[in-house]
């Protein structure tokens, strides 16, 4: 108990650390840009944050009650837009940091909309089909008058699908006695979901990985990859990179990791994946899910959770470009450390951009009620992130500062030029 106490306490560090850096991060990109402090002020927390206790009957008949929070952090462009997490270390301050990423991924890929966030504190591991459905079902009862197509659009996030994207927006349109397909993205194709949805952040991230390997001059044939978190993206991508030639050498889950200089065995090892993405289980002989990230490879892709290359391992780190899939992964003082041993870092909000850039199509799919084959898609994915990549990997040459300080300026200023524009600064 003692440990989970403290373990609980170290989580909720941590949620303070990547809220504090992100504010930092934002106010460097801010002044950089010229704007007064004001922008800051309003930038650098969410305008709203509600947060709900829901309470679900489980299947043993008692009653728990969870916690869950929804963050819009700004809609100065257009509704707020961000996933929703399931996972017992949510707490209010990632939720705001996340919905604060979210208008930054908004801005850098050019969407018409801000940044939005959600997240429940539990563990859908240890819980039923049902007892999923009805806490999907709960949260969109209790945050039902904050979203809306033209409001506030969920999608799907850490440990959560496009069955809990189908159960949300069936329960959402019961509420407004309408087929709302625009509420929610990340559905099934049969409810007005997107072809190329479920797989498209991790073909934002493989396209980032081209990008950044023909910078630094190096053949992804044969390139040797570690991929850490073996979820939605990690998985997609492990696939991507091995048909394209890579050499996956190293993969991680939530208990472990496993690494073959050879290259795994990587058909297999999606096979066995179950739909948490765990895989590491069936292996006695294993690495921890950090240990990984410091073993031989060309290209490392943390694709899990927060604060993984932190100040205690980022010297130890053997990559040459670092592509972060996941939310976070990296601290401030990482950066600078990966940043100063020439390691080129590709950060969050342009790598993983991907996954909100084909959550809008879905949304303009719905709203036209006209849909796009998966080609059409692949294809207006691809212009969008090979822009993206190019904008910010010019700024930070030109500037002479880290990509994850041009992406902040580029992903800002969108933002903090409607707020403006709308009188409120
Ligand atoms: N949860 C994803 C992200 O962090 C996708 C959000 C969306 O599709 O709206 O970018």
């Amino acid at each position: 108990m003692a440990n989970q106490e403290q373990e609980s306490e170290k989580h909720a560090a941590e949620n303070m650390d990547v809220l504090a850096s992100t504010q930092t991060i934002v106010k460097d990109a801010l002044d950089k840009l010229g704007y007064p402090n004001e922008v800051y002020a309003l930038m650098k927390e969410p305008m709203r944050l509600l947060t709900v206790r829901i309470p679900i009957r489980m299947d043993d008949d008692s009653v728990k009650v969870f916690t869950g929070y929804r963050a819009q952090h700004n809609d100065a462009v257009g509704p707020t837009k961000g996933g929703v997490r399931f996972h017992p270390n949510v707490t209010e301050n990632e939720v705001k940091a996340l919905s604060i990423w979210m208008t930054l991924k908004a801005g850098i890929v050019d969407l018409p909309y801000g940044g939005g966030k959600g997240g429940i504190v539990c563990d859908p591991r240890q819980m039923s089909f049902r007892e999923l459905e009805r806490l999907s079902r709960g949260y969109v009862r209790a945050i039902s008058q904050l979203v809306g197509p033209t409001k506030d659009i969920p999608a799907p996030d850490v440990f959560t699908n496009s069955q809990i994207m189908a159960w949300m927006v069936d329960e959402y349109s019961r509420i407004r006695e309408f087929d709302s397909p625009g509420f929610i993205t990340g559905k099934p194709i049969v409810l007005g979901g997107s072809h190329g949805r479920e797989s498209a952040t991790a073909k934002g991230v493989t396209i980032c990985i081209r990008e950044a390997a023909k910078k630094k001059e190096l053949n992804i044939e044969g390139a040797g990859v570690i991929i850490q978190g073996f979820g939605n993206a990690g998985s997609y991508l492990a696939k991507f990179l091995h048909d394209a030639g890579a050499k996956i050498v190293g993969i991680a889950d939530a208990y472990g990791g496993l690494y073959d200089a050879d290259g795994l065995d990587i058909d297999y090892l999606l096979d066995r994946r179950d739909s948490f993405g765990t895989v590491t289980n069936l292996f006695k002989d294993k690495l921890t899910n950090t240990e990984i990230l410091e073993k031989d490879c060309d290209i490392l892709v943390p694709a899990a959770i927060e604060n993984q290359i932190t100040e205690e391992n980022a010297e130890r780190i053997k990559a040459q470009i670092v592509v972060e899939a996941a939310n976070g992964p990296t601290t401030l003082r990482a950066t600078k450390i990966l940043s100063k041993r020439g390691i080129l870092l590709v950060p969050d909000v342009l790598a993983s951009a991907g996954g909100v850039t084909v959550s809008y199509f879905e949304w303009v799919q719905n709203n036209q009620g006209f849909y796009w084959s998966e080609e059409e898609v692949g294809k207006k994915l691809e212009g969008v992130m090979v822009h993206a990549f190019d904008n910010i990997y010019r700024l930070a040459s030109g500037r002479k500062i880290d990509m994850r300080l041009a992406a902040y300026m580029i992903g800002v200023r969108k933002t903090a030029e409607a707020s403006r524009f709308r009188g409120w600064l």
